[in-house]
């Protein structure tokens, strides 16, 4: 082969491909990376980062409400959302910063363009046309929000792309879908002061998550003021005076001042040239991997969102890592995909790690549950109805823990440690010998003594 630009060519700074190309580089690698937005990605850019500091902002009312009942007086609180959007740009912005300055320091070129693929070892770029020659190319260019249903004044609606800067506060706000990014949304603006209304095909939100914790959430979103339109979806929006006109597939009708769509999101690769490269994709455009990240294509790999395997911020790192680590670093690594802790930023949060009640069910002949549900002490006070609930899902045969899932304060923090045992392959047992830590919510876990429910499959 003749002598190629370079060795690595990343296409996209978000969270894999920064990592990526940093740890591929400090193996001796030349590397670049092109990015056509902004170095951060979307986590840092318009998604995880923006979206838990407006997390932040919600929970003051809370906060200045709870205030009350601990003796403080507190006058008629308001709240300036452009001062709120203006602070979020400028961390973001210093985020970003650093991402490029570690780019940087680890001697990693930034070319600020899109970029696309020609062939196996041939990437344009677009801002000036010129081609590189890379031994290797990483696609993790992430993923896009999805419009659905394609209906007439669809392009009327926001997506998650456009919702962090928005000028002014909805007062009324439609959100569509039900999934993580609409929940969220719909747990921040309902407590900064907007009238949201949630309409989503299913009968609940967060398909997949626990039966019980769903639940837990829908009341939740519903005593912040949330209204929920299930089983329906917009079938027109129209611009009115009076803002946007949205007719549901019920025959109902609302007006509200900006509808939000948030039914997922599809691996980025339209127009990137990947089918003229060979590489195989899915029926979404995600790029088909092994479990070393490695398409079709031995030149080609793909990390993160874009591959369609778990659309999270911290396995989109792992990817990169391992891929740069079996790819420059002589290491060869499969990250593993299970047990992946997760949380939704509702208020109260859910967090939560391994198989729900239901899964195990499936899978295991006997499953025990042990359940609690307690209104936090704080609650006591302040007089806030939101309950704490707690599962823990055991494989009753060998009393190993296959799942824990909690709804109320810092629930992501204690899905993040409960990680651990789990990966560890804690049994029942181990979590009854840890000592409680008193007083807190997460005690709850380590004293749950009496089983809830049994379930065992009979033989067919
Ligand atoms: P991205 O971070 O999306 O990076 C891809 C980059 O590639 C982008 O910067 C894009 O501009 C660039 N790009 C695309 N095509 C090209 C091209 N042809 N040329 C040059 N550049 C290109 N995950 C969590 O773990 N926790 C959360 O709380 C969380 N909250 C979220 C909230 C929202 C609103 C959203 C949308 C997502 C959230 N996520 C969260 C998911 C998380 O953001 C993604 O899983 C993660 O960013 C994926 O990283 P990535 O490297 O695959 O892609
Ligand atoms: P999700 O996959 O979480 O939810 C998608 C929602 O859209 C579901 O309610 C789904 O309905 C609905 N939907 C899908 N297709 C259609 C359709 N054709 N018509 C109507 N409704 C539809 O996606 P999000 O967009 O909320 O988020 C994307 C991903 O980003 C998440 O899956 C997650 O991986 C990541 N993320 C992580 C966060 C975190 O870690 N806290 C926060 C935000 C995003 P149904 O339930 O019926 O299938």
């Amino acid at each position: 082969m003749t002598e190629l630009d370079v060795d690595l060519f990343v296409i996209g700074a978000g969270s894999g491909g920064v990592r990526a190309a940093r740890i591929a580089a400090g193996y001796g690698a030349k590397v670049v990376v092109a990015e056509e937005f902004r170095v951060g990605g979307t986590c840092v850019i318009r998604g995880c980062v923006p979206k838990k500091l407006m997390v932040y902002a919600s929970r003051f009312h809370d906060e200045l409400e709870d205030a009350k009942g601990f003796g403080w007086t507190v006058p008629a609180p308001s709240f300036d959302w452009p001062s709120l959007v203006a602070a979020k740009e400028t961390e973001i912005s210093r985020l970003s910063g650093i991402y490029r300055a570690n780019l940087d320091k680890a001697g990693v070129a930034i070319l600020d363009t899109r970029a696309e693929v020609e062939d196996a070892h041939h990437v344009r770029l677009v801002a000036d046309g010129r081609r590189v020659s890379a031994r290797y190319i990483l696609v993790a260019t992430g993923g896009r929000p999805v419009l659905e249903p394609d209906i007439p004044g669809r392009d009327l609606a926001i997506t998650s792309n456009e919702v962090f800067d928005l000028p002014e506060l909805p007062r009324r706000m439609l959100i569509v879908g039900g999934g993580y990014i609409a929940v969220e949304f719909a747990s921040i603006f309902a407590r900064l002061g907007t009238e949201v209304t949630l309409a989503a095909r299913a009968a609940n939100v967060l398909r997949g998550f626990d039966e019980t914790m769903r639940e837990g959430v829908r009341d939740a979103l519903e005593r912040a003021g949330v209204a929920f339109k299930f089983g329906t979806l917009p079938a027109r929006i129209e611009r009115t005076a009076e803002g946007l006109a949205v007719t549901l597939t019920s025959g109902a009708s609302l007006t509200v001042d900006q509808v939000m769509v948030a039914t997922g999101r599809h691996p980025h690769t339209k127009g990137l040239g990947l089918e003229k490269a060979g590489v195989a994709l899915d029926a979404t455009g995600g790029v088909r991997v092994d479990s070393f990240s490695r398409s079709n294509v031995d030149s080609i790999y793909a990390v993160g969102d874009v591959t369609n395997r778990v659309a999270l911020t911290p396995v989109a790192i792992r990817e990169g890592h391992a891929f740069a680590d079996t790819v420059f670093g002589g290491k060869p690594t499969m990250v593993d995909h299970t047990g992946i802790p997760t949380a939704v930023f509702t208020t109260p949060e859910l967090g939560t790690v391994g198989l729900t009640e239901e899964e195990a069910r499936d899978a295991y002949d006997i499953v025990d549950i042990y359940s609690a549900s307690f209104r936090p002490l704080k609650a006591t006070l302040s007089g806030r109805q939101d309950k704490t609930l707690m599962k823990i899902v055991v494989d009753g045969a060998s009393d190993r823990v296959l799942g824990v899932h909690i709804l109320g304060d810092d629930a992501g923090e204690m899905a993040q440690l409960l990680g651990i045992a789990v990966k560890l392959g804690a049994r029942k047992a181990d979590f009854d010998a840890t000592m409680a830590l008193h007083p807190t919510s997460a005690e709850e876990l380590v004293t749950m003594r009496t089983r809830t429910a049994r379930y065992q499959r009979t033989p067919t």
